[in-house]
């Protein structure tokens, strides 16, 4: 996001230069950036175009490349065009085509906007061409600056509201992926029946669901010894799936959940032991999705280590510098594969995750 952001507000800096060049960008901020071949940094940025263009507050100069209805600009509740009381939809116009001499030009206005988006307006300086061109800011800040922190937030709050990719029914959090989408209500279904399973699986606060099953081995698994380890499994496979289901593009589901937790059980028990009850250290709910190797390389050590499910107390070593190395250096550094990358970091290329 940063970097993206870089690309529309700092069109001087070198690096920008090249990548707009490079992707033939004209206007500051085009609707669509979309090429055929372009770099995993560029296609990055692709995928956050739509985001990225949400997140842009006009400051107005001289008011020629921002749309008076359709850009935001005067506040960052959003577009003048949802508050234009016209029965005709307005037809895109720049700020600068709303002036009459020295003040806004009232006439028209006063038709179209209600009092308070009026003085709204009345508060705002008349652009000038003597002003140079708008200037384009950052929306969640107060003060129109990016920070990191403040892009965050405005995703995770734009997720918190996004429902469940699988079912479409309900907010997608940690409770829904694992107990609440009717992917997981199957499996469970499967895995416990009808009969065994009773009304308080499903009811149960989300906290005590997942320590009753992880600790108290009884409750649900009936006679199935272990069940604190298998419920650990078929969570990680349900969380497992539904990451493949909404990152990987070729996506097929080669062989039901049923199965390939019961072919991984069975693994795992015959490297334990049947008596060995699982070694659950500590349960961490992911708050946001991340499409990126960390989490393959942790099933890969847990896998390695026979210990499928277990959480990890801090980070593994390998897994911090590959999230690093992932979300950063590599995109850019590939697409600038004719720059060294000391050369880079020089250019400020090298992303900076403290603003
Ligand atoms: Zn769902």
């Amino acid at each position: 996001m940063k970097i993206g952001f870089q690309l529309v507000v700092s069109v001087d800096k070198l690096w920008v230069r090249v990548l707009r060049a490079k992707y033939n960008l004209e206007e500051v901020l085009p609707l669509s950036i979309t090429r055929r071949n372009g770099s995993r940094l560029w296609k990055g940025i692709c995928d956050i175009w739509d985001e990225l263009k949400e997140s842009v507050i006009w400051n107005i100069r001289n008011g020629r490349n921002t749309d008076f209805w359709y850009d935001t600009w005067i506040d960052s509740k959003g577009r003048l065009v949802s508050e234009c009381n016209s029965n005709e939809v307005p037809r895109p116009v720049s700020v600068s085509t709303m002036v009459n001499g020295e003040s806004w030009d009232w006439n028209r206005l006063q038709g179209w906007l209600p009092l308070p988006i009026l003085e709204k307006l009345e508060a705002c300086p008349i652009p000038k061409t003597s002003f140079g061109d708008d200037v384009p800011g950052w929306r969640w800040t107060e003060n129109r600056c990016f920070t990191v922190g403040s892009a965050y937030e405005h995703l995770v709050t734009e997720e918190a509201r996004n429902e469940c990719s699988i079912c479409g029914v309900g907010v997608e959090d940690i409770d829904h992926v694992l107990r609440r989408c009717t992917k997981a209500q199957a499996l469970w279904l499967q895995v416990l029946g009808a009969a065994s399973i009773g009304g308080e699986f499903f009811t149960q606060p989300f906290e005590l669901w997942l320590m009753n099953n992880l600790f108290l081995s009884t409750s649900w698994g009936g006679s199935s010894s272990n069940w604190g380890m298998r419920f650990a499994i078929w969570c990680w496979l349900l969380w497992k799936l539904r990451c493949s289901m909404i990152f990987d593009d070729d996506f097929s589901e080669r062989e039901d959940l049923l199965h390939r937790g019961l072919r991984l059980i069975t693994e795992c028990e015959r490297v334990f032991g049947m008596t060995v009850p699982a070694r659950v250290t500590e349960v961490r709910t992911p708050v946001r999705w991340e499409r990126n190797g960390v989490a393959d390389s942790l099933a890969a050590m847990g896998r390695l280590h026979g210990r499928s499910g277990v959480g990890f107390i801090s980070p593994p070593d390998g897994v911090l510098s590959r999230l690093d190395s992932e979300r950063t250096e590599r995109l850019v550094e590939e697409s600038f594969a004719d720059l060294d990358s000391s050369r880079g970091r020089e250019m400020g290329l090298v992303f900076d995750p403290g603003g």
